[in-house]
């Protein structure tokens, strides 16, 4: 099966030009001016933007939390996915007190199961560090799960700062690194029992007991670590201004430091928190959503290249499961259901409203994290033998977002009313049209995708 694609404008992250691209099967075979191969479909892309398929390297699938799942399985989130762009995921599989990571990954694919709807792997989670998980990271590297994750909070996940230097050290030692979780835990359980004591038990006294300020301190403290540890390490979900010059400043003491943040620390600010009618418990996550200032900070450190990937953070909860916490903002889920509309968003808040490039779009969506996951060049580029995932932008199509007609297995959307201008029109896994006029027409197609190690890209 051949299809091409004619005169749409090939985007990558260091350039754009019209060109044509033929996919035969499941692969790009070609992506130049004036294709003439016979195919079996020829479709006008004039005036569209293609991508290379999204991938979000921060997602929460069928995770058990707060005494509860997220709403969002493997099997709704990875349509959810691919509805929204993205042709690639990886989740955190998640090593639990007592497991060692081969259970923990055991565990992983027996919840991702089959009929899942974009390409996925996982990341690996260590909860404890100990000469077997030691040994185990060898293992892992092996299976395809090139890279890892680390909290400095939250009493079931958190290592120590000495483990996590050692964790570090071992990681680079296998051409590896960890994203982080940056939080100072003891001063946030502090803030908490303070909130208690004083009777504030609405989520309007959430950001408060999560400020900017303990973010930057744990950022800072695993700078230190990294620099000592002489080894690579990304800081996630980066959320606020005192936090990124903290990344900046250890970059410039030769720290290997990279950067992720995710769309609702661009696009919703803490104002949310004092909604009427508890409607605020929809915006709880962590760390929390920072201020308007912040948000700037955050697109100019995309536009000067400082962050290097968007990821969602995808970690889904119906309203029903908010009110959980309705008499004590601790007690609700924490987390923000965004999988499916990440590359409408950075496209329209981003390239449309002149923030960013389209190329600068595509390092931080597909480029970048293809790299930094082991996935390139399979993934995150258009050219000849790469996988034909491909994303197509309509500029001049306008859509609001609704919770009404959304994958995402969710009542409401944080993003409601949003007005989108330019969005996703076609996107293809594989070659195999997945979404067509905006809307998820085939599912069930993704696979695992065992990952090579990591291109190291700010590496010199
Ligand atoms: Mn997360």
């Amino acid at each position: 099966m051949k299809i091409l694609l004619k005169n749409g404008t090939i985007v990558s992250g260091s350039e754009s030009s019209v060109a044509d691209l033929l996919i035969e099967d499941e692969k790009i075979v070609k992506v130049q001016e004036n294709v003439t191969d016979e195919a079996d479909q020829v479709i006008d892309m004039t005036g569209k933007m293609l991508f290379p398929g999204f991938i979000d390297g921060h997602t929460h699938m069928g995770l058990h939390v707060a005494g509860t799942v997220t709403a969002d399985d493997f099997t709704t989130g990875t349509a959810a996915a691919v509805a929204g762009g993205t042709t690639t995921l990886v989740d955190f599989g998640t090593q639990y007190h007592g497991e060692s990571l081969k259970e923990a990954e055991k565990n992983w694919f027996d919840k991702a199961g089959d009929g899942n709807s974009c390409d996925y792997g996982f990341h690996m989670s260590i909860s404890e560090w100990t000469p077997s998980v030691k040994d185990e990271v060898d293992d892992m590297m092996a299976d395809g799960l090139t890279t890892f994750k680390l909290y400095m909070t939250y009493p079931d996940m958190m290592l120590n700062d000495g483990e996590i230097y050692e964790v570090m050290q071992k990681l680079n030692e296998v051409g590896s690194f960890a994203g982080v979780h940056c939080e100072n835990a003891p001063v946030i359980d502090a803030l908490i029992r303070a909130n208690k004591a004083a009777g504030n038990l609405g989520p309007a006294a959430h950001p408060a007991s999560r400020p900017d300020t303990m973010e930057a301190e744990a950022v800072h403290r695993l700078m230190v670590i990294a620099k000592e540890a002489k080894a690579p390490v990304m800081v996630v979900h980066t959320t606020n201004a005192k936090a990124l010059n903290e990344i900046k400043k250890a970059r410039e003491e030769g720290v290997e430091a990279y950067c992720e943040t995710c769309p609702q620390y661009l696009i919703l600010d803490k104002s949310s928190y004092e909604l009427p009618d508890f409607e605020g418990a929809k915006y709880i996550c962590a760390p929390p959503l920072r201020t308007k200032d912040d948000q700037e900070a955050l697109w100019a450190a995309i536009r000067d290249g400082d962050v290097d990937i968007i990821s969602t953070d995808h970690c889904s909860f119906t309203w029903e499961q908010r009110l959980m916490g309705k008499d004590d903002y601790t007690k609700i889920p924490g987390g923000l259901p965004g999988v499916e509309f990440r590359g409408n968003l950075i496209w329209s808040e981003g390239v449309a409203k002149g923030r960013i490039s389209a190329e600068c779009a595509c390092r931080v969506l597909a480029e970048n994290p293809a790299k930094l996951f082991g996935l390139y060049p399979k993934k995150g580029v258009l050219a000849p033998g790469s996988d034909a995932d491909i994303v197509v932008i309509d500029p001049q199509k306008e859509k609001t977002i609704t919770a009404e007609g959304q994958v995402t297995n969710v009542d409401y959307s944080v993003y409601e009313g949003l007005k989108l201008q330019g969005c996703i029109d076609q996107v293809y896994l594989r070659g195999n049209l997945c979404v067509e006029d905006s809307k998820l027409i085939k599912r069930g197609l993704g696979q695992f995708i065992k990952r090579d190690k990591p291109i190291m890209i700010r590496r010199k």
